[in-house]
């Protein structure tokens, strides 16, 4: 029998090739078992890759007829090529996840192709794709399994007509009107691409309003945004069934606090309703691993209840977000090779990366008013950014909320062009703990969007200059 390995990791997305690297670089011996073919899990397989590939196409296709024109650039024959956009997409997740199987073979990670399921303290069992077993010996497991799309109960997903998220990725042509369910990121991304290319896109959201998660304030300014756009929301409204006719589809719903129900026509249904943790047929039960009531592993600092066994990513709890699962699985390697690890999670970013985008760290105004804490507000509108005004992008604002006793940042919110980018200013200073006043003394170059953020800081004590 070989000597054991130090770790053996199931699960080869963002969590698990992280810590998979991270062990190798630490000098530890470390395998990594995975069901698909490629590495890189949902993130770069079926998930933030080819969804951020197509949002930045789409959005390219449509600023051509939308945007340019204003600017002087106009395009007589502007046409779309479903297949090579498809096409496009499909190379770029092909080079990324090679690029994790380079990194495999730079750090010595061994990289096992099948199905892992502990077989008991110290052993992990493989089933290869002819279902032929093997068993690997470790000092520690790494359960990093990720998570799957939740389905709605009686709507049948068949990746066509009806789809989750994988199936929207992929459509072979587009769809003359698409019906999305549940206004979160993936319905915001997905339905924004289809809407661009031409979908007539309809969004039905449980609560009355979309992104849960997010700012208020926020949601409320992007929902504007995205209606302008032509997306039609039916807010507050439970979907009770879609009947397949010949060629359409047809939805039923109905108010979420009762009422009249009502109906809408389809070509392609999106159910994006949230992800659910994969825990089953690992053996976790077994081996003394517990799962709270919503099936996500119960950690300590990434350790489960049984000894030497660790969890990490969208099958724990907290946001399921690859890197929140990537600094997990970094943290996780270095705990196992005895050093110190730490994941500070009230600075893990969030951003929807529609047009405009929306990006956030720390907490809401909502949440921060719910614990009873007195805060202090500064905001910026890009309509009076210079930058975003030359560009013709001057929807959105940015929101800096700081205490009010020591100026600690402690969220910040933006809706607007790039804030994707700008919220790594943002998450920086609060990782270093800096007061508002911080970020408005740094000399920030102009003209940037990033001036937006300065000037909301500087807003919070009241001194906002710029134009
Ligand atoms: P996963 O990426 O799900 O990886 C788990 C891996 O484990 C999978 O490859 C699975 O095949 C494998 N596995 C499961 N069971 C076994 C087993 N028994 N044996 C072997 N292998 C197994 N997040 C962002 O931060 N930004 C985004 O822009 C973003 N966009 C997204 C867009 C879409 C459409 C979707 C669906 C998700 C998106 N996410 C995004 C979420 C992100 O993909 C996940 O949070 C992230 O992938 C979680 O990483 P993970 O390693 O925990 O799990
Ligand atoms: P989500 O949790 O973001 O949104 C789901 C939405 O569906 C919520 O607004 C919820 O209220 C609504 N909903 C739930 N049940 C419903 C019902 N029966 N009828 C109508 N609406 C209903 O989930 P998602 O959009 O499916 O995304 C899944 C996960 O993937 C998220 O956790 C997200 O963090 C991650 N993701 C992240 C990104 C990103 O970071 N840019 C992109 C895509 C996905």
């Amino acid at each position: 029998m070989s000597e054991p390995y130090d770790l053996v990791i199931i699960g080869g997305g963002p969590g698990g090739y992280n810590c998979a690297i991270r062990a190798g670089q630490l000098g530890l011996k470390v395998a990594c078992i995975e069901k698909r073919a490629t590495l890189g899990g949902t993130c770069l397989n079926v998930g933030c890759i080819p969804s951020k590939a197509l949002l930045h196409a789409s959005q390219s296709y449509e600023e051509v007829s939308t945007a340019l024109p204003a600017m002087g650039v106009v395009c007589k024959d502007l046409s779309l090529d479903l297949g090579a956009m498809m096409k496009a997409k499909d190379e770029t997740v092909d080079g990324l996840t090679k690029g994790i199987a380079f990194l495999f073979k730079k750090n010595k990670v061994t990289h096992i192709e099948g199905t892992g399921r502990i077989a008991g303290p110290g052993s992990v069992e493989v089933s290869d794709a002819k279902n032929k077993k093997s068993t690997l010996s470790t000092k520690n497991i790494v359960i990093a399994t990720g998570s799957e799309v939740t389905p709605l109960p009686g709507i049948e997903i068949d990746e066509k007509r009806i789809v989750s998220s994988t199936g929207a990725l992929s459509l072979s042509s587009v769809p003359k009107s698409m019906v999305v369910i549940g206004a979160g990121v993936i319905g915001l991304e997905l339905g924004s691409v289809w809407r661009r290319l031409g979908a007539k896109v309809s969004v039905v959201e449980y609560l009355p309003r979309i992104l849960p998660g997010a700012d208020g304030e926020v949601a409320k300014q992007a929902t504007r945004a995205f209606k302008k756009q032509g997306i039609d929301f039916h807010l507050g409204m439970k979907v009770t069934g879609v009947e397949k006719l010949k060629s359409k589809l047809k939805l039923s719903m109905e108010p979420a606090a009762g009422g009249d129900a009502a109906q809408l026509e389809a070509d392609v249904v999106l159910v994006c309703i949230g992800r659910r943790p994969i825990t089953q047929g690992l053996g976790l039960e077994e081996a003394g691993v517990t799962i709270d009531t919503r099936g996500f592993i119960e950690t300590d600092h990434w350790k489960t209840g049984a000894a030497n066994i660790w969890a990490i990513g969208d099958c724990t709890t907290g946001p399921m977000l690859a890197h929140k699962a990537e600094e997990e699985g970094t943290a996780c390697a270095e705990a196992i090779a005895g050093k110190a690890a730490h994941v500070n999670y009230d600075v893990i970013p969030g951003v929807v990366y529609t047009a405009p985008e929306i990006a956030w760290v720390g907490r809401t105004e909502e949440e921060l008013k719910d614990a009873g804490i007195a805060f202090k507000k500064g905001a910026f509108p890009f309509s009076a950014n210079a930058r975003a005004r030359a560009n013709h992008q001057s929807t959105g604002f940015v929101k800096v909320l700081a205490d009010a006793t020591t100026d600690e940042i402690l969220g910040v919110h933006m809706l607007g062009p790039n804030v994707s980018e700008m919220i790594g200013e943002a998450a920086l200073a609060m990782e270093f703990r800096a007061a508002s006043e911080d970020i408005a003394r740094t000399c920030h170059a102009h003209p940037t969007l990033s001036e937006a953020l300065r000037q909301a800081a500087m807003g919070v004590e009241g001194w906002t200059m710029q134009m």
